[in-house]
């Protein structure tokens, strides 16, 4: 199984840390969690297809982890020639709605975009040059608001989300676990330690988690109550008996000398498997 991780940072707009998205390539499936900022971008980058891009899953919708669903849903369907498989999106409460008012015929933000491109001849034409078959189908797009327990599967895989606590009630927050023939993934999406993710992640393989500061830099502070620091992953990869942890959405400033060694110190001293430090556009063979 390959991870291809191609957002892993916050809000912040920083050059090499923006936003979250990460692909999980599981037999013949490629699927993808979250859609945070420049991700259909950083796809081409990194040699991915939107295309080949079939599930969508959404841990929560601040805009670091979805600001680029229009993006990325325009490029899939305007690639698409007609024999490609139908996107399936996952996410809490509003995934359905966003979607809606996103590419909604009527409604929809961006639909003027796909409906000029199903009229006018320039863009038939493209269509029809890439191989495409006439009249060109219209951008639909097939989003489900989940709950917690099994959300999705696959022909060798299943998902099953569990509550995450981070925005509430503001936004509701999932985490994720793929459980397949080959290995267990969680992706924690945000979160501060819990106990219905640190249960949905026992015994797995391999924990993609936040990490978004050095604890002691934010101990008493909002951040260290509603997000995931280094000591929080660490126990957490710990108590739940994970193989690998994989750690992402940190802090542009963790990346500054000194910085990344103090995080990975606070989680050796903790935490006994091994550790990824997650970069925006590196490819990990789990
Ligand atoms: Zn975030």
């Amino acid at each position: 199984m390959r991870l291809h991780i191609l957002g892993a940072g916050t809000p912040y707009a920083d050059a090499a840390r923006f936003g979250s998205s990460y692909v999980l390539e599981v037999g013949k499936d490629s699927i993808m969690f979250d859609c945070g900022p420049g991700t259909t971008y950083k796809m081409a980058r990194m040699g991915l297809k939107p295309t080949e891009i079939d599930h969508l899953l959404f841990t929560h919708h601040h805009f670091d982890h979805d600001v680029d669903y229009p993006c990325f849903l325009l490029a899939r369907w305007n690639e698409s020639i007609g024999s490609e498989n139908e996107l399936k999106v996952i996410g809490p409460k509003l995934t359905e709605l966003i979607s809606h008012r996103l590419m909604d015929e009527k409604e929809g933000a961006f639909a003027h975009d796909w409906i000029a491109r199903i009229n006018h001849p320039l863009s038939l034409h493209w269509f029809a040059e890439r191989g495409g078959r006439l009249p060109r189908p219209a951008l639909k797009v097939n989003a489900r608001d989940v709950e917690p327990g099994i959300v999705h599967s696959g022909d060798d895989w299943e998902i099953t989300a569990a509550p995450a606590e981070h925005v509430e009630p503001w936004l509701d927050s999932l985490a994720y676990r793929l459980d397949s023939n080959e290995l267990s993934v969680v992706v924690t999406g945000d979160t501060r330690p819990c106990k219905s993710v640190q249960e949905l992640a026992t015994n797995a393989d391999v924990m993609i988690c936040m990490c978004v500061y050095v604890q002691e830099d934010v101990e008493g502070t909002p951040e260290a109550e509603y997000m995931t620091g280094s000591l929080a992953a660490a126990r957490m990869a710990e108590a739940a008996g994970v193989r690998k942890l994989v750690l992402v959405h940190q802090s542009h400033t963790m990346d500054l000398p000194g910085e990344t060694e103090r995080a990975l110190s606070d989680i050796s001293s903790i935490y006994s498997g091994q550790v990824i430090w997650g970069r925006e556009l590196m490819s990990i063979e789990l």
